[in-house]
């Protein structure tokens, strides 16, 4: 059976305004702990959406919040090991449980202080997406428009220490500048955690070919993300059919070990067409294997890229 391993969700925002019981069945939400077993998930990345109507001032209480959340809500269960180092994803393979990963989506919270992200990785932090879409003391998100700056002064320091900490650096929603000016300093692999192919759907959200080329050749990661209106423009051809397309193509950019899921499940209000949770993203296997995928790339493609990323570039725990 294939395993799936997924790079980006927003599920802590269930667990904390809609009361999702992570280790029970729920009946709302794309996904919890009992439907990732389901469909042999072995890993998923929490996101800390930090939600830009909140402010710089209050970013970094609400982070701090949504990561309390997740220690007690996630974390704490038996049947998930926290992943802060590449050895803990096969502690948790060879113990079957589930391997999870923090991120925080929008470094808003750090306003101009460095020091915070040597806290956030104590508090086990090892993603950041470096903006949302609008402008925060990094850089400016995709919204900002066609005159979107790059990274700032902070931006680039912020980026460097980042890469120190072995923080995973993630380039999903930053405008393209900014996309450039970290490709130039950036001296590990960074990704984009949840994006897909321009030329497959001209949405600012995705990634022109010749940055999927920049991406591989740092030898980073693209998730592929679920968004309807990221998979293509027309409602009729938003479907898993159309995500395969985005991968082949990227494949045929860069090379199928650059690809890998970050479906945005529980980020987005509407799946694809005849999805309707986690579960549904089974079928992807049988998709990926008519478009011509081997049975070694689709289990690449679903998991083994994300593990392998993962056991070479978190380091070790240094906490
Ligand atoms: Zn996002």
């Amino acid at each position: 059976m294939v395993k799936f391993a997924d790079f980006h969700c927003d599920t802590l925002l269930n667990i904390h305004s809609r009361g999702l019981d992570f280790a029970a069945g729920n009946n709302f939400g794309h996904l919890d702990l009992p439907r990732l077993k389901e469909i042999n998930c072995v890993f998923q990345c929490f996101a800390v959406f930090c939600d830009p109507k909140f402010g710089q001032e209050a970013a970094l209480r609400r982070a701090l919040r949504l990561l309390n959340v997740a220690k007690e809500k996630i974390f704490s269960l038996p049947d998930v090991v926290w992943v802060k180092s590449g050895a803990d994803i096969d502690a948790a393979l060879q113990q079957g449980k589930l391997a999870g990963l923090l991120s925080i989506e929008g470094a808003d919270f750090l306003g101009d202080d460095l020091f915070l992200l040597d806290l956030v990785y104590s508090l086990g932090v090892r993603l950041i997406t470096l903006t949302w879409n609008g402008r925060n003391t990094i850089a400016d998100g995709i919204m900002v428009g066609d005159n979107a700056g790059g990274l700032t002064a902070f931006g680039v320091r912020a980026v460097r220490k980042m890469q120190e900490l072995n923080i995973i650096v993630d380039v999903s929603h930053l405008a393209e500048r900014g996309f450039w000016d970290v490709s130039k300093i950036a001296v590990k692999p960074f990704v984009a955690s949840h994006s897909n192919a321009w030329e497959i759907c001209p949405h600012p959200r995705n990634l022109k070919d010749d940055q999927i080329r920049e991406i591989a050749r740092h030898k980073g990661l693209i998730g592929m993300n679920l968004c309807p209106s990221f998979v293509a423009e027309s409602r009729k051809d938003q479907t898993l059919t159309t995500l395969v397309k985005h991968i082949s193509h990227i494949a045929s950019v860069a090379g199928p070990e650059v690809i890998c899921l970050g479906c945005d499940w529980d980020g987005i209000t509407r799946l694809p067409e005849g999805m309707n949770d986690v579960r549904d993203i089974l079928e992807i296997a049988d998709i990926l294997a008519r478009a011509g995928f081997s049975a070694k790339e689709i289990g690449a493609i679903c998991s083994d890229n994300l593990l392998n990323f993962l056991r070479e570039n978190l380091g070790q725990d240094a906490i």
